[in-house]
């Protein structure tokens, strides 16, 4: 099996929220790079990638750089296709940023057509662990929205039947600690105390505030508190870790496998987050999965749920799969939720098709 051409395609997705219908940023739309990786045999295996931001175009030609190097090579060799990707360019431009970015489109193409080839969905190949895994509500619950917002669109959530959510903390303006903790208090009494509730902070408090709002939050019991204080501060993550006892989730930001270490050796999080475009893929995501279990922590997923669900379900530490609705449009169909989890495919591969009057109608 040979690999013979590939399509990069550029399209905008409007930034709405699916999930409660709570106000879509002022008509912004979100820049994603789809990829199609074409195979000898028929098979075609996708791959997405994004947060090139102002720089779409310069990681869409990246993604077609890289792909490029993958033409007449045998897709079922993965590590053989990386190493030579990392060899050829990774080296010179890499590790991280925009070469990562790209690399992981081509990574998740590469495993979409094993799966195909081998008629098994993604799951399975990677370790099959369970075939329904835990999600939580994410994106709806935003740090701008008033209490009353943010009230009224956590019971929209439990309506739909979700059990786990994800709200945040550093409010907008010059907030005191109350007035977080007051918010923290207006979610939890919207949903209940059986609805597991995570935070996310976004890298935007100092590692001594998140040690003194995060100790006054703690008989809200949060599921965990996400990126507490900037990502790379592993010695400031730990400290935090060590103070709380609400756990400690972090990891989103970090590009390719070696960070990880750093952050699982010093004992940052207690929970750690694998984003699997900054990774490098399913390869990269697995292998940090690996490490993980390894030092006793459980993994999670970040964005992209159609996708990711195959990861954490195929791992024995997989937590919970982030539904986090951002690119659903893309596809003709993504799993379903059921009972508050999510119900893993049988389709080869990924399970997804891409659904092309949507391609067509948000191509850039
Ligand atoms: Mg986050």
């Amino acid at each position: 099996m040979k690999i013979t051409g590939y399509e990069a395609t550029i399209v905008n997705l409007p930034e709405d929220d699916p999930l409660a219908n709570t106000e879509a940023r002022g008509g912004a739309l979100r820049p994603v790079v789809i990829l199609r990786l074409r195979t000898d045999s028929g098979v075609e295996g996708i791959g997405v990638t994004f947060y090139g931001a102002a720089l779409t175009g310069s990681l869409h030609l990246a993604v077609e750089g890289l792909a490029a190097l993958t033409v007449g090579e045998d897709p079922l060799r993965i590590e053989n296709i990386l190493a030579k990707l990392h060899g050829g360019v990774g080296d010179s431009c890499g590790p991280g940023g925009i070469f990562m970015l790209a690399l992981s489109a081509i990574d998740i193409a590469l495993w979409d057509i094993k799966g195909k080839a081998l008629d098994q969905p993604l799951w399975k190949l990677l370790g099959g662990h369970r075939d329904r895994v835990a999600t939580y509500a994410s994106g709806s619950l935003r740090r701008n929205l008033t209490d009353d917002q943010a009230q009224r669109a956590a019971q929209i959530l439990v309506q739909k039947g979700f059990r786990e959510m994800k709200t945040q903390m550093a409010l907008p303006g010059d907030p005191t600690p109350a007035d977080e903790i007051r918010r923290m208090r207006v979610v939890r009494e919207a949903i209940g105390p059986d609805i597991k509730l995570m935070c996310d902070i976004n890298q935007r408090w100092r590692p001594e505030q998140a040690i003194d709002i995060g100790s006054r939050v703690e008989d809200i019991g949060l599921f965990w508190l996400e990126d507490v204080t900037t990502a790379d501060d592993y010695q400031g993550l730990a400290r935090v870790t060590a103070a709380l006892k609400t756990p400690v989730a972090g990891g989103e930001y970090l590009y390719g496998i070696a960070p990880f270490r750093q952050m699982i050796e010093a004992r940052s999080v207690d929970i750690v987050m694998i984003d699997i475009a900054r990774v490098g893929g399913v390869t990269s995501w697995m292998k940090v999965a690996g490490m993980a279990e390894a030092f006793n922590l459980p993994v999670v997923s970040h964005v992209m749920p159609e996708i990711l669900v195959h990861v954490v379900a195929a791992c024995p530490n997989g937590l919970t799969v982030e539904y986090m609705p951002w690119m659903l449009k893309l596809y003709e169909e993504t799993p379903a939720i059921e009972d508050g989890e999510i119900v893993l495919p049988d389709k080869p591969g990924l399970g997804l098709k891409f659904d092309e009057k949507a391609v067509a109608a948000f191509k850039a």
